[in-house]
């Protein structure tokens, strides 16, 4: 393993990491604290087209020979990166809180993740692959064998720096593919070191391509180029649509997961501080910055002022500060335009008279929003209907499993849902009829597992699945192989 550099990359913009070389760009861009908005944590290179299409001739001439390794060769590395992670946890996890505002305990739990994540998949590397089947024939062999899909284009969110592209870059190398990466910008500098980490575990040069900039500007070199076979992207809806509709005339399998609006259900029979300690850290932790938050609570009516009661302690417990700050719960959002976006829906709170069940409803204070929880919503809001990826949580009151399922299940998207009960018909039935991928009882909406398949339903997903045995189906594609043995002698 070669050691990390001296001066991290972002000093000098040499943030482009192609055909296994760091390179600056034709221009650069700055990445401010959101803690302190006025203190820069880095300045990175913004690749242009023509530098997409260094990362795609690289990925190529990679990929061949990356695919002929043995899937033990290809695992050492994916064991060999998760080793150097854990190794510089607490450098990687104070580039995260950098980066992104992402208290410092979250942080190291996300770093940890994604080093479990590579460690999971370098052994699902040497499970069984691929079928043997009887055939019609007495002279043939049928069976069908799996090889990479080829070349693979990575986009990816700033919410989770980490465990986000480690779901997709340990799964798209270890099976044998070559990857363009798009990150965030907001997340620039924790790319830069999930890429070191692999270059320094041994990967060979063009297997993995950073390219560090602007989604919109980049976006027809890294959809356009014919050499790509599939897409893995996570982020917004519009942004997931465009990319659908980019490729939609070319033979690219694309994988999807966007947005949610997730509802949690409380039934009358719930322990209800419980529930409201769950539901508390699902809309809350990361500043309600999560795909999988909880967004919508349904509360049956008799219980629906005790359970407020519980939601209003739990909430204004959390520590609102400085996330380097080991106490802190509830950082600032990830950037100014995170906060102004928050700001707008707490100015709709307010022209609509919504009832503040708990915060102030103030607006933001640099990135800084207080967790709000409200009440009183019409539920035409748009405070209802959409994602507003910070911490606001709106709470209605229902009659009853049947009442709340219907109204949790109003929504266009269908990521994660929860119910709080202890009846276990209900939980039953609440598993049947609820429209999402991830499904909870009795526990929060967020915090998954990378050995099992992650994936919404409805708006919030291609339906592809990703993570767990789910990836190979993604990243490999099978050939059917009929294998005749001719007589001997003849
Ligand atoms: P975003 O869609 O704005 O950006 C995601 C990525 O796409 C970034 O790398 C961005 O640069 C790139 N991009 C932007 N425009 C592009 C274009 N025209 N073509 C190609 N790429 C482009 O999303 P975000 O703000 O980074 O992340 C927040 C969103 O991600 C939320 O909607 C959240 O729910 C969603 N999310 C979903 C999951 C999930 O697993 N379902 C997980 C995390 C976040």
């Amino acid at each position: 393993m070669s050691s990390a550099p001296v001066a991290p990359r972002w000093d000098g913009g040499q943030t482009i990491f192609v055909d296994g070389s760091w390179i600056g760009g034709a221009a650069t861009y700055e990445r401010f604290d959101p803690s302190d908005t006025s203190r820069s944590t880095g300045r990175y290179a913004a690749a242009t087209p023509e530098d997409v299409g260094r990362a795609y001739d690289a990925a190529s001439a990679a990929q061949p020979s990356w695919a002929a390794r043995t899937a033990v060769e290809r695992g050492e590395v994916l064991t060999a990166a998760a080793e150097v992670l854990a190794r510089d946890l607490e450098r990687a996890a104070r580039r995260l809180t950098a980066d992104i505002g992402k208290p410092i305990r979250d942080a190291r739990g996300e770093v940890l993740r994604a080093v479990a994540t590579l460690r999971y998949y370098a052994g699902e590397l040497l499970q069984p692959s691929g079928q043997n089947y009887p055939s019609a024939a007495a002279d043939t062999m049928l069976m069908t064998v799996e090889q990479p899909l080829g070349i693979i284009c990575a986009i990816t969110p700033w919410n989770f720096p980490a465990a986000i592209p480690i779901f997709k870059l340990a799964p798209a190398i270890g099976f044998g593919n070559a990857v363009v990466w798009k990150p965030a910008e907001a997340a620039s500098g924790s790319a830069v070191l999930l890429a070191e980490a692999f270059e320094q575990a041994g990967l060979p040069a063009g297997v993995l391509n950073l390219v560090t900039g602007r989604g919109s500007e980049l976006s027809a070199a890294l959809m356009g180029d014919q050499r790509l076979r599939g897409v893995t992207f996570t982020g917004s809806n519009a942004v997931g649509a465009s990319i659908r509709q980019a490729v939609a005339d070319r033979n690219v399998r694309v994988q999807l997961e966007m947005g949610g609006k997730n509802p949690a259900i409380v039934l009358r029979d719930a322990d209800l501080r419980d529930a409201a300690n769950q539901v508390t850290r699902a809309a809350m932790i990361a500043a309600g910055q999560r795909c999988t938050a909880t967004s919508r609570v349904y509360v049956d009516r008799p219980v629906a002022e005790e359970f407020l009661a519980y939601l209003r302690e739990a909430v204004e417990s959390l520590v609102v500060g400085d996330p380097f700050d080991e106490t802190t719960d509830v950082g600032p959002l990830a950037s100014d335009a995170q906060a102004a976006t928050v700001g707008e829906y707490l100015e709709i709170a307010a022209r609509e008279h919504a009832t503040i069940v708990a915060g102030d409803g103030a607006a933001p204070i640099g990135c800084f929003v207080r967790p709000t929880v409200l009440a009183n919503v019409d539920p035409d809001s748009r405070l209802v209907r959409e994602e507003i990826f910070g911490p606001v949580l709106v709470v209605e009151e229902v009659d009853g499993l049947d009442a709340a399922l219907e109204r949790a299940n109003s929504s266009e998207y269908g990521l994660a849902s929860a119910v709080f009960t202890r009846d276990l018909g209900a939980a039953l039935e609440f598993v049947r009829r609820t429209e999402s991928g991830l499904v909870c009882v009795n526990r929060e909406t967020t915090g998954i597992e990378s050995h099992v398949p992650f994936g919404g339903m409805k708006a919030s997903s291609s339906l592809s699945r990703e993570l767990g045995k789910a990836a190979r189906d993604f990243f490999t594609v099978s050939k059917t192989v009929y294998m005749r043995v001719p007589p001997a002698g003849g």
